[in-house]
């Protein structure tokens, strides 16, 4: 089977993927600016490195994946400036940033997305960046004006090499300012100036703060050397940002940088751009209060993480009732054949599996082997002499949803798990009132089944039929199984 292929941003095609330690790799991932809470658009980018994550460690790589917190920024500054409050800059933007990575955390954990090894911060590496500025002016390849430091882009003749660009058209198209320090408008900051109400740290060159872009390569330098195996972040930071980093790097360490740069795909919103004037911007926790985060997670699957993906109230529905197919399909597996846990995983299908992701983390394809697994279950289970390979099979099906990051989970057992443990014939109007308040709990969801199913045994059909029509009426259907108890599946569609 072919080894696992990466598509190398730098290269622009795909490469075998060799890491420079045998059995190990060094990632890192560029993380957020603490400013705002996190919308789909990150969703998308930490979905995605965290799916490359778990996978390489499935092949069986010691990992170190390093994610940085950019807690020092310009919008940081302008954000803590606008809320003013009590204490100076300093410690206004930290608190920020700290509120901001709380929530970062929050949701990130919702959606199943393992943290990093770390989370360095800019703050917390100045001296870092500082020294290696000093280098950089040292080698020649930085400039001082003013109290600001600026890397002559000049000084590197690769740069532009990452992004695709040229020096000449580059050049060509950059706006120049008057009264521009910098010698070369295509030059950038690696360190800037105190500004007045801006939160400043003492350097060799005065009161100041650094750029952006020298924090990704402090720490990216310091935790997993000068070269190392995957850069990841969002197309959006292909240029300037990651050309910066590698440029600012390669000039101060004069080793290769990231040998496989990674770059996940945009989002739109029903075709359209993500943007804050178009008033698109959804955030996660907003996404959250309609699809739970699993869903949110598995409808990023649905494609490559380098293609675009359209978000949509449509395309989210769709996940949801796919997702609810694997589940569902679970639930049956173990009513018909109990726990599979310990069951030989079918070879075939992990191969199938496999040589998807080996294709450049191909989740789509890997999602279309789970989906042909179920459907095989669908067909197939009351079938006795196909019930052992199936049995393997489904145990791949488990597998591969949970090398993605989607535990599969059973929705007949859960819903009834948390129903409400009376004496049903106690309460004969239960139904009626949870009907009458409408609170679709999953414990309400639970108890209804029940007491449906009551009702059944008393031969109350009307009661039992306002129940069903109830939960159909919330997208809820309740699927009979005679003589073996209450069953429930929701998405009458779904089924056959
Ligand atoms: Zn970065």
């Amino acid at each position: 089977m072919k080894k696992l292929h990466v598509y190398n941003t730098r290269s622009r095609r795909k490469e075998l993927f060799e890491p420079m330690e045998s059995g190990r790799v060094g990632m890192y991932v560029c993380g957020i600016t603490a400013y705002d809470y996190c919308h789909l658009g990150h969703a998308r980018c930490y979905v995605a490195f965290d799916v490359i994550y778990r996978y390489l460690k499935y092949l069986g790589y010691q990992v170190t994946y390093i994610q940085n917190i950019t807690d020092l920024d310009d919008k940081l500054i302008a954000k803590a400036q606008e809320e003013g409050g009590e204490g100076d800059i300093k410690s206004r933007v930290a608190d920020i940033a700290r509120r901001y990575t709380e929530a970062y955390f929050k949701d990130t954990d919702r959606l199943n997305i393992i943290r990093a090894g770390s989370y360095p911060t800019a703050t917390g590496n100045i001296p870092e960046m500082q020294e290696i500025i000093s280098g950089l002016i040292e080698k020649g390849y930085a400039y001082q004006r003013d109290g600001d430091v600026f890397f002559e882009v000049s000084s590197f003749p690769d740069y532009g090499s990452l992004s695709g660009k040229n020096l000449k058209d580059l050049r060509a198209g950059a706006r120049v300012k008057i009264d521009e320090k910098k010698k070369s408008p295509l030059d950038f900051a690696l360190w800037k100036s105190a500004a007045p109400g801006e939160p400043s740290w003492p350097s060799p060159w005065g009161e100041g703060r650094p750029g952006w872009h020298i924090e990704c390569s402090a720490m990216s330098m310091k935790l997993l050397g000068p070269s190392f195996d995957i850069h990841g972040g969002g197309q959006d930071l292909i240029f300037p940002h990651h050309e910066n980093e590698r440029a600012q790097s390669e000039a101060y360490s004069g080793r290769p940088f990231a040998r496989y740069w990674l770059h996940n795909g945009f989002v739109t919103i029903n075709q359209e751009k993500m943007s804050k004037s178009l008033g698109n911007v959804f955030n996660l926790r907003d996404i959250f209060q309609r699809y739970s985060p699993r869903v949110v997670r598995f409808f990023l699957l649905g494609q490559h993480y380098r293609s675009p993906v359209d978000y949509s109230e449509d395309a989210l529905k769709e996940a949801k009732r796919a997702l609810f197919r694997l589940d569902n399909c679970y639930g049956m597996v173990l009513e018909e054949v109990g726990d599979i846990s310990s069951i030989t995983l079918d070879e075939d299908s992990m191969r199938e599996f496999e040589s998807a992701m080996n294709d450049d983390f191909n989740t789509a394809a890997a999602l279309a082997v789970a989906y042909k697994l179920a459907e095989e279950w669908y067909r197939n289970y009351r079938k006795p002499d196909l019930l052992e390979s199936l049995k393997s099979k489904m145990a791949a099906l488990k597998k591969i949803c949970a090398i993605l990051g989607v535990e599969l989970i059973n929705p007949i057992h859960d819903v009834l798990k948390s129903a409400q443990s009376i004496n049903l014939s106690d309460y004969p109007g239960l139904a009626d009132r949870i009907i009458r308040e409408g609170k679709l709990t999953e414990e309400n969801i639970g108890t209804l089944v029940l007491c449906r199913e009551e009702a059944r045994k008393n031969k109350d059909w009307a009661r039992a039929d306002r129940i069903r029509d109830y939960l159909k009426g919330r997208e809820i259907m309740v699927m009979d199984r005679p003589g073996r108890g209450p069953g429930i599946v929701y998405y009458p569609e779904q089924l056959d």
